[in-house]
């Protein structure tokens, strides 16, 4: 007999800030009739492995995983799916028969967002990270991973760009070069780049006026990719639709990464676009 006792997911972060995915799993869950109901916990870093393992003792549907957790969580798992052991973090996780499997849902969102929202698949693509986080890890390796011809990684700090290419390049094959986030080493490079994706926080809510570059270095021929959604339009999107770039914002990584994590957890087909609804909505609420 299928029991249909509700049951908890949840978010683990700290800080956790305005989510919008409780709101947005919520809707997803009410308009498919899931007894289901997503929390965010804000965890304190000495309590996260207990925090994981009460998924199992209050037999949790599964949770999300948050910054800065996405790596820490991973020893407390039973096992991992192929793209979070190929990106090394972890952002959704399932409770299923016992056991706890973690999962990246963040690349492939991001890909998905690409597909859906500008048609366009990374195969031969020259691409440009700006940043070397959590976020330009799962973009970098799914990229590589599916066909891009070469990545750079620019970052403030040479080093982390380093170490990234560097993994990027040994787990996907895929040329990956590590520069400076510096006007004079991106230059000549996005003469010849098909995708500038910033990948770092510079632009977000509340200091929306900044820009991670010269708007100079833009030119009209690139897709501009910002992962920032709050707000949709940053200072750096601006400045390349202002030039005639086809621009993108993080809204679509963000509701198809939930949207693949919904689907682990219950098995059902996302509704997608009472997704998007409660994301915009939640979005504007917090920045009015
Ligand atoms: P993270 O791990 O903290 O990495 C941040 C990166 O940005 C680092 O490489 C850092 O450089 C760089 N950075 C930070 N402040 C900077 C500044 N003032 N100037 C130049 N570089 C700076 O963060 P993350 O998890 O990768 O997230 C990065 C951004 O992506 C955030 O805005 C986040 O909201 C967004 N994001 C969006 C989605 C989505 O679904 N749309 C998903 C994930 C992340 P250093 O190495 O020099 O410190």
């Amino acid at each position: 007999m299928v029991s249909n006792l509700p049951r908890l997911v949840g978010i683990f972060g700290n800080p956790l800030g305005h989510s919008l995915s409780p709101q947005m799993q919520n809707a997803a869950f009410a308009a498919l009739g899931i007894n289901y109901t997503y929390f965010p916990f804000q965890v304190l870093p000495e309590q996260l492995h207990q925090a994981v393992l009460a998924m199992k003792a209050l037999n949790f549907a599964g949770a999300n995983v948050t910054i800065p957790y996405k790596e820490a969580v991973i020893p407390y798992l039973d096992w991992l799916s192929r793209e979070a052991e190929l990106i090394g973090a972890v952002n959704t996780i399932v409770y299923h028969n016992g056991e706890l499997i973690g999962y990246n849902t963040d690349g492939e969102g991001f890909l998905m967002s690409l597909g859906k929202d500008l048609g366009m698949s990374p195969a031969g693509k020259r691409v440009v990270l700006l940043g070397a986080g959590g976020a330009t890890r799962a973009v970098a390796v799914t990229l590589g991973s599916n066909g891009a011809a070469e990545i750079t990684i620019a970052n403030r700090t040479k080093s982390k760009a380093d170490e990234l290419a560097r993994y990027t390049s040994s787990v996907t094959g895929c040329r990956t070069r590590a520069v400076l986030l510096e006007k004079r080493d991106l230059q000549d490079l996005l003469l010849s780049a098909d995708l500038l994706i910033n990948c770092t926080p510079v632009g977000m809510y509340p200091k929306e006026g900044l820009s991670p570059l010269d708007s100079n270095l833009l030119k009209p021929h690139l897709t501009v990719i910002d992962l920032i959604y709050r707000p949709r339009e940053t200072a750096l999107l601006r400045a390349a639709q202002a030039i005639g770039c086809r621009t993108l914002d993080g809204l679509g990584m963000l509701l198809y990464q939930g949207a693949l994590a919904f689907k682990l957890w219950t098995d059902r087909e996302p509704p997608v676009d009472i997704m998007r609804k409660a994301l915009i909505a939640g979005l504007n609420k917090v920045i009015s």
